[in-house]
């Protein structure tokens, strides 16, 4: 009998409960500190949060339930596959089993919808009418106007001016979903024309932009803020990803040894391990050995590279402090086209589990990322997102190696979006523009040097 390629789940296996790894950690997480140096208070934060969000944002409980409102949406696309890929492993004469999560079939063609519906239900919930937020790349701009159409919410995208020239078809798709999308620096907030003011050709920041949704939000009673990664309720909407994963990896009676995530803001290397990691917590003999290793871009080497410290999650020094892996908040990365990828810190939870020891993080340079996504599509069909091919590239590598050891290992990698969008940046690779960018080593530490002082 020939193995299953596609093991999928049916529609009424979609988990009923989140899973909150902070149940876990050997010690508690730090908390965010507010402006004066003191742990930031749920009321600082209740301008542009719902109740029901902070209560996650703070929450040490192991299991959330996912309310049904949020289950009906998920069930447009999840159960997400997970798919033996035996053609790409053929293709590497690997004795390694690899397995990947299709998280490239909900709507917006990435992860990111299973952050961006509870987020916008919660709001909906709690009486708000319109939802801000920024987008560079575009995939959580699409994911939250996809979301906020949803639940009948108005939502207002800040897109980095340079983007929004450039990507005008992910601009569209948010149109297409009803949102109203604004390249910033725009004439609309006080960030916006202050910086239009210093430079009426700026071509806009993630950081910028935060500043002008973050800005509107604050300013109106009807209106929150909505941030796809790196905070901790957005991780836990993500474990979807990998409690679909066990449950999938039930049906076949097989237990991954090694997990690989892209890791931008940290949310789908969350989603994807931590589940996993659950079951080590529990003393789960399967579980013993398992290796989960977050992969980012030489080029914004956060984990591998950075510094455990407090530090802003936006370039302008909005937000509150976070205790993270960190280049520094005024590091601007290259500009590679995995944009998703391209962030300053970390999840504080990624960040606090690679401190203690419990995951790994490895750092692949551009080419050889879009290489490996290629020979994937060539094998699986599947044109992954410049994201993804991270995953993808150390993967790969592992099952390489797998073959020269001989050692029939289990590998999962999330497959965390397609790339239809992305398709300019493999027109660059295959005319030769694509470069590596080598780590940018005095850039970071001039950064570093301004590290907010705490304590
Ligand atoms: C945003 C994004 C990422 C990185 O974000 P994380 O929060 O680290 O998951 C990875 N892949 C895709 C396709 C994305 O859109």
């Amino acid at each position: 009998m020939t193995e299953p390629t596609r093991i999928l789940l049916d529609e009424n296996e979609i988990p009923t409960h989140w899973y909150n790894v902070v149940a876990d950690l050997p010690t508690p997480p730090a908390p965010p500190l507010g402006p004066d140096g003191n742990p930031a208070t749920p009321e600082q934060m209740g301008a542009i949060f719902p109740g029901a969000i902070l209560e996650q944002e703070m929450s040490a409980e192991r299991w959330i339930a996912i309310p049904d409102e949020v289950r009906q949406i998920y069930r447009l696309w999840r159960p997400a596959p997970l798919i033996r890929a035996v053609r790409l492993e053929r293709m590497l004469g690997t004795p390694a089993k690899i397995f990947y999560k299709n998280e490239g079939v909900s709507p917006a063609g990435s992860h990111k919808p299973n952050s961006a519906v509870p987020q916008a239900f919660y709001n909906r919930q709690a009486g708000i009418q319109r939802l801000t937020t920024e987008t560079g790349a575009g995939q959580w701009g699409s994911s939250i106007a996809f979301a906020g159409q949803m639940f009948g919410l108005e939502v207002r995208v800040y897109m980095v001016r340079i983007s929004y020239q450039q990507k005008p078809y992910r601009r569209l798709m948010m149109q297409t979903w009803g949102a109203e999308v604004y390249a910033s620096p725009s004439e609309l907030t006080q960030t916006g024309r202050d910086a239009l003011a210093r430079d009426p050709d700026n071509q806009g920041s993630l950081g910028l932009a935060i500043s002008e949704a973050v800005e509107e939000a604050a300013g109106r009673a009807d209106t929150n803020y909505t941030l796809g990664s790196v905070l901790n309720h957005v991780l836990l909407h993500q474990s979807i990803i990998g409690l679909e994963a066990k449950k999938q990896f039930d049906k076949i009676g097989l237990y991954p040894d090694v997990i690989f995530g892209p890791c931008g803001g940290g949310s789908s290397f969350g989603g994807i391990a931590f589940p996993f990691l659950a079951d080590k917590a529990a003393g789960d003999k399967r579980a013993q050995n398992l290796r989960c290793v977050a992969v980012e871009p030489t080029s914004c080497p956060t984990l591998t590279k950075g510094q455990y410290a407090y530090d802003f999650g936006d370039a302008s020094g909005f937000t509150p402090l976070m205790k993270m892996y960190t280049l520094g908040h005024d590091f601007m990365p290259p500009g590679i086209h995995a944009g998703g990828l391209r962030y300053h810190g970390d999840s504080p939870l990624v960040s606090q589990l690679f401190h203690e020891g419990l995951i790994e993080a490895v750092a692949v340079p551009q080419l050889a990322t879009f290489e490996a996504g290629v020979q994937f599509a060539r094998a699986e069909g599947i044109i992954p997102a410049p994201e993804s091919c991270h995953a993808i590239r150390a993967a790969i590598d592992e099952a390489l190696q797998c073959k020269a050891s001989g050692e029939p290992r289990t590998i999962l990698f999330n497959l965390t979006g397609h790339g239809h969008f992305d398709m300019s940046s493999y027109d660059r690779y295959f005319s030769g523009q694509l470069e590596n960018y080598d780590y940018p080593a005095e850039a970071v530490a001039a950064s570093l040097a301004h590290l907010p002082k705490v304590g």
